[in-house]
């Protein structure tokens, strides 16, 4: 009726998105080497579900690494990984795309193919979802990240932060129950970032389990519920952001603040 237009109306341009139902996530005792190379030691980690975790840490420090082992992008040497108390290891990998989304700093989208194109690619590929379908939940998903008045554009014609978008919609698509970030502000013109991290800290909110590796100590500041900070393989120290920003402990986490803020 009447009342309910006015209250839609009202709250419409902050409350676009959806809520989210995240999942957790528990890495135990990870290990990854590339051959003789070992990158990351005996990794321990717990995701809340709805619970943001931004990942910090040098170069090289072994974060895409973790990412990538989350998602079996690549394969762990040891350990554990569990969504919602399920092992990644004996999951399917169909199952797996589906429960865990991943956005990448390159956006890696399709160039030949339209925002819409993209987003309903990954349903029809991975959900086998009909034509039909995926096109309405990419409709839908382009809407929510602000590029309803994009969806015919590719990539090439949409700016760093409209692809990081039409990736971010894609990742939501799926229906995930956590979402992996890693760096995708980077390589973003400085204008643009604030656009997606808004975007993000809005997923975060409502209520998406997120994991974060970012060099944005603003964001890992104000948005993470929980920091981890990561060097040469290993989780030096994780807390909250006060508890890392404000009260370092270890002295190789004083010495990384002291040089990236
Ligand atoms: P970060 O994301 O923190 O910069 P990475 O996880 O990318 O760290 O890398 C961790 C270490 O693993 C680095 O020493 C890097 O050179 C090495 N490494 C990353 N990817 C590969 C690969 N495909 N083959 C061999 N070594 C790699
Ligand atoms: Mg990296």
């Amino acid at each position: 009726g009447e009342l309910q237009g006015s209250v839609a109306t009202a709250t419409e341009a902050a409350e676009k998105l959806p809520t989210f139902k995240g999942g957790s996530l528990t890495v135990r005792g990870l290990g990854m080497a590339y051959g003789d190379l070992e990158v990351l030691k005996d990794i321990d980690l717990d995701v809340k579900a709805g619970t943001v975790t931004c990942v910090i840490g040098p170069s090289g420090s072994g974060k895409s690494t973790l990412l990538r082992c989350l998602n079996r992008l690549v394969e762990p040497k040891a350990g554990d990984v569990t969504i919602d108390g399920a092992s990644i290891l004996t999951m399917k990998p169909e199952t797996l795309r589906r429960r865990v989304g991943m956005v990448f700093q390159q956006f890696n989208l399709f160039p030949d193919h339209t925002a819409l194109e993209n987003v309903m690619l990954a349903l029809t590929k991975v959900k086998k979802m009909p034509q039909a379908e995926a096109r309405r939940i990419a409709e839908t998903r382009l809407a929510d990240v602000g590029l309803a008045s994009r969806m015919d554009h590719r990539p090439s014609s949409l700016s760093g932060g409209q692809q990081q978008r039409v990736a971010i919609a894609r990742a939501l698509a799926m229906a995930p129950e956590v979402i992996l970030f890693d760096e995708v502000t980077s390589a973003l013109d400085p204008e643009l970032v604030k656009g997606v991290l808004n975007l993000m800290s809005d997923l975060g909110r409502r209520g998406m389990t997120m994991v974060v590796v970012t060099h944005e100590m603003g964001f890992a500041r104000k948005v993470a519920d929980q920091v981890v900070f990561m060097d040469e393989g290993r989780i030096v120290e994780a807390g909250t952001p006060d508890d890392i920003f404000e009260r370092p402990r270890s002295p190789r986490l004083q010495r990384f603040l002291n040089e990236v803020l």
